[in-house]
């Protein structure tokens, strides 16, 4: 599902953000993934939508190696990822519904079938009855739902969330933990890079811990761990 191979990352300006990466994710798991500020998660994160490349060492993403795939064929991995951002880029002109609608017309969906599929993903984020409204008239919680709505509309197979609730208020952050373990029981995989140590100690799942570039930890079911 998920794998990577001895690899590791130095950008142009010679950070080494990650070190001799061995990772297998299969497919359904819920992962979260901690460290420090500047440990590689992002960097880890990116590379698995192929937002940066490896330096070295092989990712493999549902049975596509990222390493040698063409650069026409990306788009067609990234309809199978879904990502979800810290601070939601929801385009600020188009509707609720046009947000969503936007990433499945790429794939020329007939109008009754993307207005169908649009509005059962705004359901399972209960927006149904915001589809019109613009993103600046929704509280951040609800911008965080329309921008899952989004990263679930092509039925991925893997969602990738960079600290998704890092914006959001305690009682909301649970309201998207919920959401993203309902997309997780239907069979997706979900890997979410997160600060948030109450809510990796109470719902429960594995963690993989990066610290100076390099997996310190990797547990099923682990602690959030760092002090405080
Ligand atoms: P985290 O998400 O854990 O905070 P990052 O992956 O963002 O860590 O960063 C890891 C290291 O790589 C840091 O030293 C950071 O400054 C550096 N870095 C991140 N992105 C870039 C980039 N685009 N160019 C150069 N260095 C970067
Ligand atoms: P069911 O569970 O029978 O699919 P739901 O009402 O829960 O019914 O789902 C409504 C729609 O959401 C369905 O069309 C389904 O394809 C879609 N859906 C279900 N799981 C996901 C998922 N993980 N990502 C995106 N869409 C999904």
């Amino acid at each position: 599902m998920i794998e990577m191979i001895d690899v590791s990352k130095t950008y142009s300006n010679g950070v080494n953000a990650l070190n001799n990466i061995d990772i297998f994710i299969e497919k359904g798991e819920f992962v979260y993934v901690v460290g420090p500020s500047g440990a590689g998660k992002s960097t880890f994160i990116r590379m698995i939508y192929r937002e940066e490349k490896p330096s070295q060492g092989s990712i493999v993403i549902n049975g596509a190696d990222l390493t040698t795939l063409k650069e026409k064929h990306v788009p067609y991995l990234r309809r199978n990822i879904g990502v979800v951002f810290q601070d939601f880029k929801l385009l600020p002109k188009l509707s609720v519904f046009e947000n969503v609608a936007f990433a499945l017309e790429v794939i020329e969906e007939q109008r009754d079938v993307l207005r169908k599929r649009v509005m059962e993903v705004l359901d399972i984020v209960k927006l149904k009855n915001k589809a019109r409204f613009l993103p600046d008239e929704l509280s951040g919680g609800e911008q965080q739902r329309v921008s899952i709505a989004r990263a679930i509309v092509n039925n991925p197979r893997v969602v990738i969330a960079d600290e998704p609730t890092g914006n959001l208020d305690p009682d909301t952050s649970w309201e998207i933990m919920d959401i993203l373990e309902n997309i997780n029981r239907r069979g997706t995989t979900v890997l979410m890079a997160t600060h948030n140590r109450e809510i990796v100690n109470t719902i429960k799942k594995r963690v993989i811990a990066i610290e100076s570039g390099r997996i310190v930890r990797d547990e099923m079911r682990g602690d959030y761990g760092y002090e405080r």
